[in-house]
This record gives structure tokens, C-alpha cells and sequence, in this order.
């Protein structure tokens, strides 16, 4: 039997997990996920950080829009807390003083100038030689990327949504104007189709016939090492290299470590090469007194940047009914919140929240005709179900 839905959305990874509860509350939505279960891409495998500093402006202002929501969640939300607090400390040695120097006129007042001895008195692992100054984020923090992402399956259901997984997307057709998608799992009918599809985003795009906007994903590595015998490691800050040739952090009594590698890949279920873990151990080692002698585990992800780096939300300008939410990059996590709010309010053509606006998120800087020469930047195909 066919399923007919107002929006079907694709993907349920943090991005379509968070816009489907909220389009939930007013209008019928089917998420489909082609693995087996949600979150199985890019949202299980990221170092779960919240960080006020990350990324173009446009970003921040939708890191800034979501702090609320991880400090005090909606009652009922979560079982436990999305928010930890975790220092970040940027550090760079005396050649990398002008990265340091970028990154502090870009955080607008929201980063601590250290000096050597001050970095060394927070973080005692770092040699000497690797830190000539540092910047300090006291306001960043660790996220529960599983409770948040169940969070929102469940109020998505308790909302009457319908999750299907193993249900890959394989066409989509025009039907009484809207869509007929055929998936792993059956048909469905759908007035607006939202693309959540993290790296395949363009892909889900050349399905319904609409120009793909050069999405890139990119590989990035985690690896998880021991902590040093008898060392209590939970409070210490996040390090990151000022050129993020490198970073660590506690992680559940062990220490994540990243290459910040960034390797243009084909959409795909990323694997680590051996060299970018080889590569994260040595500069750690270059820059601590840490011993590393075991790896527990390794990882990879894609991260999915659009070319200017800011995320795509909005319609597409010239396929009627096809909704992006795409492009999270590396801040996916720490920008749900107010990406799905954004995006749910777009897609039922509303404007967006007062709370949003306030902390300068606007939706020109979102939109995918920015990426499309000679298109109008805000496209006004908002739809009108609820
Ligand atoms: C190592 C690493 C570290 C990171 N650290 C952070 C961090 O500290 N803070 C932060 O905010 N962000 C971080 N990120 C980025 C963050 O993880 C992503 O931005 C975010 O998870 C993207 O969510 P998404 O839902 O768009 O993508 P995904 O989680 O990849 O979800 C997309 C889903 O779409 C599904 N899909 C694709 N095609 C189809 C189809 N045809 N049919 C059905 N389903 C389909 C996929 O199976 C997938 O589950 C990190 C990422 C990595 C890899």
C-alpha cells in the first residue's frame, strides 16, 4: 500500500531527525534512513563538541541560536544532559601567533588571550616548545550526541511520525504535484520532499531532477587512545593546533585524538586510513608528554561542506517541492537546534523565529540559490499545510 504523507524526509542522521519532530507537530511526516538504524553516518561518528567559535559567521550565529537548547532542553526532551561544560584551549607556537591572532579577531570577544605559562597551568601534557600562546573558550562543552538524536526520534513518534529504516531513497517522480518516492521499503507519497541526506545530498538531489550544488564530503579521523595509568583526565579542556593539524580530548575516561584531516572523498561508509592515524599520534606525540602505546579504536566520518562553507537550507530554485537541509560540515551537531527550526519554519513558509533573527541567523545566508548564479537568494516556495 502506498504511505501519503505532507513531507517525506530523507535521511535520519541529526539533521533529519531534528526537522522531521518539529514538521511532526503540525502535519504527517515519513523520515526514511537506508541503513539500518539513524545515525549511522556522520552524526554517530563526531567528537560531539560544542564550540561558539567554529566556523563562518553565518554558522555561529546558529551555534549561538542552539546554546539554549542543549543548557535547558524542553522538559521531557532528554534522560540526561545534552551539555557538559569542556574548556576549548586553541594553542599555537610562535610561527602559528597569526592563526592564533585570526582566530581571536573572528571570535569576537569570546575567546581569553593566554600566555605560555598560563596554557602550560591548564593543560600540563603540552611541551613547552608547542605553546607560545593560546585562546580559551570557558564556555564550550561536551554534547550527548546519542541522547539528542533520541531525544528527537521520540518526540518525532510521540508526534505520530513514521521512522523506516533500511529504506534507501531510489527514485522520485512528480505526482499530482508533489512526489511518488520508491524506496527499499515500499512507496510513498509525499507534497514536499526534504533532503537530509548528509554526503549524499546531491545525489537525493539528481533523483528528483534538481541541480546538485557541489556538496564535498570530507573525511575526518577520530582515534581513541588510553589515558596516561592513575591520571584523572575529565577535566581537562579540549587542545586544538591553531592550524587544526591536530586536537584531543577526554572522552569517557579515554582521550580522542584527530589529524583534522579533511580529505575530499566520494559519499561512502568512511573508513580510517592508517596513515591519518599514524599521522594523529605523531603530532600529538610531537606536542605532549603523553605516552601512547595502544590505539582502542579508530574511526572515520564524513563531514559535507557546501563551497562557501555556510549550511543549505531552503527550496530548491527551480524544482518545486524539494526542500535542502544540507552542507553541516563540521558543526552539524552543535547547529540542529536552530537549523531545524529554520528549515521547519521555511518549509511551511513561515519567517523565521524571533529567536533566531536576534542572534543574526538569516535565511539569504542559508539559501541554496546563493550557490546558484543569477538566482534569487530566499526562494518563496514555502509550503502552506498547516
Ligand atoms: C570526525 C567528525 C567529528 C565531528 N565533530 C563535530 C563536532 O564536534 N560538533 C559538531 O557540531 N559536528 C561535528 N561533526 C559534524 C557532524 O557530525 C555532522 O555535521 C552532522 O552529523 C551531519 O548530520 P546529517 O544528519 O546531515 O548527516 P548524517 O548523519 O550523515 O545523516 C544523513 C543520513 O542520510 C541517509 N541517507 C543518505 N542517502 C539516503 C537515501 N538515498 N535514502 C535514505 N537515506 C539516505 C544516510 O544513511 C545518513 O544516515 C563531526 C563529524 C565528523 C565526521
Amino acid at each position: 500500500m502506498m504511505e501519503t504523507v505532507d513531507y517525506l524526509v530523507v535521511g535520519a542522521g541529526v539533521a533529519g531527525a531534528s526537522v522531521a519532530a518539529e514538521l511532526a507537530d503540525r502535519a504527517r511526516v515519513c523520515l526514511i534512513e537506508q541503513e539500518e538504524q539513524p545515525g549511522y553516518h556522520a552524526t554517530g561518528r563526531s567528537a560531539a563538541i560544542f564550540a561558539r567559535n567554529y566556523g563562518v559567521a553565518a554558522v555561529r550565529a546558529l551555534t549561538q541560536a542552539s546554546e539554549t537548547f542543549f543548557k535547558t532542553p524542553p522538559a521531557g526532551f532528554a534522560q540526561a544532559p545534552l551539555f557538559k561544560p569542556r574548556q576549548i584551549l586553541e594553542i599555537g607556537r610562535e610561527d602559528q601567533l597569526g592563526a592564533l591572532a585570526a582566530s581571536a579577531a573572528a571570535a569576537a570577544g569570546v575567546l581569553t588571550t593566554l600566555s605560555r605559562s598560563q596554557v602550560l597551568a591548564l593543560a600540563p601534557m603540552l611541551r613547552p616548545h608547542s605553546v607560545a600562546a593560546g585562546l580559551l573558550d570557558p564556555a564550550a562543552g561536551d554534547l550527548d550526541v546519542h541522547e539528542l538524536l533520541s531525544g528527537w526520534l521520540r518526540l518525532f513518534k510521540a508526534r505520530g511520525g513514521r521512522l523506516m529504516t533500511g529504506a534507501a531513497l531510489l527514485e522520485l517522480s512528480r505526482k499530482d504535484g508533489g512526489w511518488r518516492a520508491r524506496t527499499a521499503r515500499g512507496e510513498v507519497q509525499a507534497r514536499v520532499v526534504v533532503n537530509a541526506a548528509g554526503a549524499w545530498a546531491d545525489g537525493v538531489a539528481e533523483l528528483a531532477g534538481a541541480a546538485a550544488l557541489g556538496l564535498t564530503p570530507r573525511r575526518r579521523t577520530g582515534v581513541m587512545v588510553d589515558a596516561p595509568p592513575g591520571a584523572v583526565i575529565d577535566d581537562w579542556p579540549m587542545v586544538v593546533d591553531a592550524d587544526e593539524l591536530f586536537y584531543f580530548k577526554p572522552d569517557a575516561g579515554r582521550i580522542m585524538l584527530s589529524p583534522g584531516d579533511a580529505t575530499a572523498t566520494a559519499p561512502c561508509d568512511a573508513a580510517p586510513e592508517e596513515l591519518d592515524v599514524a599521522v594523529a599520534i605523531d603530532r600529538v606525540l610531537a606536542a605532549t608528554t603523553l605516552d601512547i602505546r595502544r590505539v582502542r579504536s579508530r574511526w572515520a566520518g564524513l563531514r559535507t561542506f557546501a563551497p562557501d562553507e555556510h549550511p543549505v537550507v531552503g527550496f530548491d530554485v527551480a524544482t518545486p517541492g524539494f526542500f535542502w537541509l544540507a552542507g553541516q560540515g563540521g558543526f552539524g551537531i552543535q547547529t540542529a537546534p536552530a537549523l531545524s527550526l529554520a528549515a521547519a519554519a521555511l518549509i511551511r513558509g513561515e519567517p523565521l523565529p524571533e529567536a533566531l533573527i536576534a542572534n543574526g541567523v538569516d535565511a539569504r545566508a542559508l539559501s541554496p540559490g546563493r550557490l546558484i548564479p543569477g538566482s534569487a537568494a530566499v526562494s518563496e516556495m514555502g509550503d502552506d499545510i498547516s
